[in-house]
């Protein structure tokens, strides 16, 4: 039995075995043990008054199969069978049958009010009846609010915002504008960070997942400061060597800036070791460069104890980067720096259609309402807390859990095959989400090898959702199905 299941579970070749074609298949044994835990499990749902309309719009299997003929075979997705998710409402989503989940993933980190937010539904529906779309050559008041509700945020003298559509596009301009503000090339950024996928973000991306071999000039990828598998451990300033060496060694002497996340998002939920940060920023700012927080995802209350990632490091950036939860699903995006910096734009005409569409800011602003109404960062942190010492009691249980991570409500789970060598459990992770979900709980996945979860729900997220969903004392739960990998496969 132990051979046969761990055949099966190596049959997958693929360390990022998203594509349902690269997803392995589930022994009829294991089938069974889920079915009873999933059945145990619908039944403990918290409560939650709201039924969606009725669906009776195309099923998953056509929309399936026109996905699969007219958009881009790039296009991946989770699960052996994708699901088709219909309708949302605060931390759940709803499917085609109706069939209510525990969304743990948040649209990517992205949806931080919680689905469908009628605060900022109101406000996307009254702007959009009142004008959608003008462009920055005319006034409208809801891009100029927003922004100054923005800059509200800010340490400093970071005040002046550009906004764009998406993290890639905040990035790529943060990175030119420090080309341009230090009139030099090279930038740092840190192994395993993701920062967008054009020409300036692929290059500051440092994973080959997310790299093509295109032309990508004048970054340099400096040692990652990864408290658990990186070679210093916790001790952020050895690591920060690293950054004066790259320059020593690897530039002209001056640099034009360093990019970094405060926590890695797509890399595993990677929380920079204590101390990295201050060091580098120091180092940076000697060879004449920039520091750039990208916000993208620990932005915006997620980590629970600060509103941005960069503040749990005791560091203020020069330019900060935002996307994501900044909208709560509305493509929106935002470089944030001081008026100096922001007016190196000013040397050519630098321009973006959509970017501070009025529908969109006004989405953001209502956005920021409803975290400071509803007290979102506070809930992020102590029901973060409280998920996070849940999955520490699931680790002490199961030795497939190699380490726990994350502040907030942005958490991470890494599983590994043998603690001491750290080995990826790359198969058996895909085998617990698609058992997870058959529970009705949606949880992310990421990191280098595939064997991550992420765990970064809409900020609503409530206690009883965390015990529901990761609570290491029921055995209805995940724990018997990791329990069930444990003693049969490793
Ligand atoms: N930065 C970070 C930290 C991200 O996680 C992402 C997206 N995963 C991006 C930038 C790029 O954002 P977008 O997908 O909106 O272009």
């Amino acid at each position: 039995m132990k051979r046969v299941l761990f055949r099966r579970f190596s049959s997958s070749s693929s360390s990022f075995a998203l594509n349902a074609k690269r997803v392995f298949s589930q022994s009829s044994a294991v089938a069974t043990a889920d079915e009873n835990a999933a059945a145990a499990v619908l039944a403990k749902m918290p409560r939650f008054d709201y039924t969606p309309p009725p669906y009776d719009g195309p099923r998953s299997e056509e929309i399936l199969r026109k996905r699969s003929e007219f958009l881009s075979p790039s296009m991946f997705y989770f699960y052996k069978k994708p699901l088709n998710i219909v309708d949302g409402k605060k931390q759940y989503l709803f499917d085609e049958d109706g069939r209510r989940y525990l969304d743990a993933f948040g649209g990517i980190a992205t949806v931080c009010c919680g689905h469908c937010h009628p605060d900022v539904i109101e406000a996307i529906i009254n702007q959009t009846k009142r004008l959608q779309h003008s462009t920055v050559l005319y006034l409208n008041n809801a891009i100029a609010d927003f922004a100054e509700a923005l800059a509200s945020k800010m340490p400093r003298d970071l005040k002046v915002v550009f906004f764009t559509n998406s993290g890639t596009e905040a990035n790529e301009l943060a990175m030119m504008i420090a080309r341009l503000y230090t009139g030099c090339h090279d930038i740092i950024s840190l192994r395993n960070a993701y920062h967008g996928n054009a020409a300036g973000t692929m290059g500051a991306t440092a994973q080959c997942n997310w790299k093509f071999n295109v032309v990508q000039s004048g970054v340099h990828h400096a040692l990652n400061p990864d408290q658990y598998r990186g070679v210093f451990g916790s001790d952020g300033e050895k690591y920060a060597k690293d950054v004066e060496e790259i320059i020593d060694f690897g530039t002209s002497g001056r640099v034009a800036g360093f990019i970094s996340e405060a926590i890695q998002g797509v890399g595993g939920i990677l929380e920079l070791a204590p101390g990295y940060l201050p060091s580098v920023y120091k180092t940076i700012k000697k060879a004449g460069g920039l520091c750039i927080a990208d916000e993208v995802q620990a932005g915006f209350a997620r980590i629970g104890s600060h509103f941005w990632g960069f503040e749990a490091h005791g560091v203020v950036p020069d330019i900060v980067t935002m996307a994501k939860g900044i909208g709560n699903g509305i493509p929106i995006g935002a470089v944030v720096t001081t008026p100096e910096i922001a007016h190196v734009l000013t040397r050519r005409c630098y321009f973006n259609t959509f970017g501070g569409n009025p529908v969109c800011t006004a989405a953001g602003h209502a956005v920021l309402k409803v975290l400071e109404k509803e007290k979102l960062q506070e809930n992020a942190l102590v029901v973060g807390s409280y998920l996070k010492d849940q999955l520490m009691a699931l680790q002490e249980k199961h030795e497939i859990i190699g380490d726990v991570r994350g502040r907030g409500l942005m958490l991470g789970v890494e599983l590994v095959t043998d603690r001491l060598k750290k080995t990826p459990a790359k198969t058996e992770i895909l085998h617990v989400m698609e058992s997870m979900k058959d529970m009705g709980v949606l949880v992310g996945k990421g990191g280098f090898y595939g064997n991550v979860f992420r765990i970064t729900p809409p900020l609503c997220f409530t206690k009883e959702d965390s015990g529901m969903a990761f609570d290491a004392r029921n055995p209805f739960l995940i724990t018997p199905i990791l329990f069930f990998i444990v003693s049969y496969i490793i």
